[in-house]
């Protein structure tokens, strides 16, 4: 059994969402300062490197954080490749063979290979889904969905609605964002997901393990 860590680490320099905040960490007891213990106070915003958006990130009143069905968080996952320069479409996912009744989708691009400089500068540029392939997944029956950079939908789609975001969320799909998937081959493995459970959370960095069995 191998298991492969994708979560980036938190760090007070590594790339953030514009306008939000990345981690910071206060100490608040030192023992190299004559206290007895080592406490910190960390703040980062709730959708700093791997993070889960729930269904309320989008869509006012719906399940927060705390609510995901766990069921959606744990279970057989496939890691698909995706080397093209476009957007993932419906089209290309028709063509890709992913297997009847998959339920977690991970996608693997160019993406991951940013993480490889874990203080890079945000990249607006990054591969993202396009709004057909979000239709196709939520008729496929997916429930989770996750890509390796900090949005599942493409930079700037504000300007038409976040109609990707929209899609997902309204059908209750799970989304995981900022996945490092550099060192993890295409193909079947077991997800283990753990966003925290925070009251009426808005988002959450999420410890992410894909079992390779
Ligand atoms: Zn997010």
């Amino acid at each position: 059994m191998r298991i492969h860590d994708v979560m980036v680490t938190l760090r007070s320099d590594m790339p953030t969402w514009p306008g939000e905040q990345g981690p910071h960490v206060e100490p608040l007891k030192r023992i190299a300062r004559g206290d007895s213990s080592n406490v910190s106070l960390v703040t980062f915003g709730d959708h700093t490197g791997t993070h889960v958006d729930p269904p309320v990130h989008f869509v006012e009143g719906a399940n927060a954080i705390d609510q995901l069905p766990v069921d959606a968080l744990v279970g057989p996952c496939r890691v698909i490749a995706y080397d093209e320069e476009d957007h993932i479409s419906a089209k290309w996912l028709a063509s890709a063979n992913v297997p009847r009744g998959t339920e977690r989708v991970l996608f693997k691009t160019r993406n991951s290979e940013l993480w490889r400089d874990a203080g890079h500068a945000f990249q607006q540029d990054f591969i993202a889904l396009d709004e057909t392939a979000a239709h196709w997944l939520v008729e496929s029956g997916v429930k989770l969905v996750g890509i390796d950079y900090l949005s599942i939908e493409p930079f700037g789609s504000g300007k038409i609605g976040h109609p990707v975001h929209h899609a997902l969320l309204r059908a209750q799909v799970v989304i995981i964002e900022g996945l490092d998937l550099r060192d993890v081959a295409a193909g079947a493995y077991e997800l283990f997901c753990g966003p925290l459970k925070i009251a009426g959370g808005t988002g959450s960095p999420a410890r992410v393990f894909l079992v390779e069995r």
